[in-house]
């Protein structure tokens, strides 16, 4: 039976350093295992020489495929634009700085061609050297979003396979705010999981900074639940039944003859309440700044040139 084609998508952000590495790395282990494939990169906006690299790389190595964002918008987008350029029957995503090791992939494209299986799902097996705050972090980021939308996203990767047919339902899906890894598990299909172990960064250095790490998490929970907006209504309840209590207390010791002069109750209510309201109202913006966003129909990206079969051809529209 013939090998069917693979496409291995690669965000690429300021990886000067490793975009060269990286493809030689995964061309010798494709060609090995005599895999047939092309290797998507993505350049998202890098303000260093990735893009250079790029051409460089499209020009001696065949299976290169680059895509050239006008500007930086987000591994997210890099992402999607991957999916749509990819011509594979299967696709695969990875990181550019060989922390998702590329042998894992060849067990996944196993996996894929001898089963009936849509989805190749890489988890990891120990979260590499993370730092404990981080770590809790994200143990307490992924079990909000397991319990509030029912998938186990613990350990979860962006670092997966997929079929053909998955491919194209992500491709349909017009949202504009994006969250990958929640997506590729909501479209089901069937899943098998291999795990990975979570390498060191090659080269350079992780492009998060603790305030991108809590803008994901927000745009993540929010992209994919409305669980804050339940739990204000959790916090109406049960602020409810209190003043419910404190009003019949008041209107006994009123009706006594005994109502003191409850001056710090009355301060500290009225700051409660207010700094509620005030976080409430704050949860709905988010959510009408989302929709915002959405109902602009945006672009998620925007490409200035694609690379392919070495020669360069001016952008296409993210139509979705
Ligand atoms: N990346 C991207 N756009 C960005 C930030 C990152 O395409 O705005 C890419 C980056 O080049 C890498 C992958 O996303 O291939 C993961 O990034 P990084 O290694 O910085 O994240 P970490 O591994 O620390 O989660
Ligand atoms: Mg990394």
């Amino acid at each position: 039976m013939a090998r069917r084609l693979l496409s291995i998508v690669i965000p690429s952000y300021n990886e000067q350093g490793n975009i060269e590495h990286t493809a030689e790395v995964v061309t010798r282990i494709m060609q090995e295992n005599n895999i047939p494939f092309e290797m998507v990169f993505v350049n998202d906006g890098s303000t260093d020489k990735t893009w250079d690299k790029l051409t460089e790389l499209c020009r001696v190595n065949p299976h290169a495929v680059a895509v050239n964002f006008s500007r930086n918008f987000g591994k997210e987008a890099a992402i999607f634009a991957g999916l749509k350029t990819a011509r594979g029957d299967a696709v695969v995503l990875m990181d550019c700085d060989l922390q998702h090791p590329p042998e894992t992939i060849v067990e996944m494209y196993d996996i894929w061609s001898n089963n009936d299986i849509d989805i190749v799902e890489g988890r990891k097996k120990s979260r590499g050297k993370e730092k404990g705050i981080y770590k809790a972090f994200s143990i307490w980021f992924y079990k909000l979003i397991g319990d509030s939308s029912g998938l186990d996203m613990r350990d979860a990767s962006d670092f997966k396979l997929l079929d053909r047919s998955v491919v194209d339902s992500l491709n349909e899906m017009p949202e504009r705010l994006t969250f990958f890894r929640a997506m590729s598990s909501w479209v089901g299909f069937k899943t098998e999981k291999v795990y990975f172990e979570v390498a060191e960064r090659a080269e350079g250095e992780s492009k998060w900074s603790v305030k991108a790490l809590f803008d994901y998490a927000v745009n993540s929970i929010t992209s994919f639940t409305s669980a804050p907006l339940y739990m204000i209504m959790g916090i109406g309840i049960i602020t409810f039944i209190i003043s419910v209590i404190l009003g019949i207390q008041t209107l006994v010791n009123k009706l006594l003859g005994q109502s003191a002069a409850g001056f710090s109750t009355v301060i500290i209510l009225q700051l409660l309440t207010s700094s509620i309201i005030m976080f409430s109202l704050g949860i709905i913006g988010h959510y009408l700044a989302k929709i915002y966003e959405e109902i602009k129909k945006r672009p998620r990206f925007i490409i200035r040139s694609v690379i392919r079969n070495g020669r360069e051809q001016s952008g296409e529209k993210d139509d979705t």
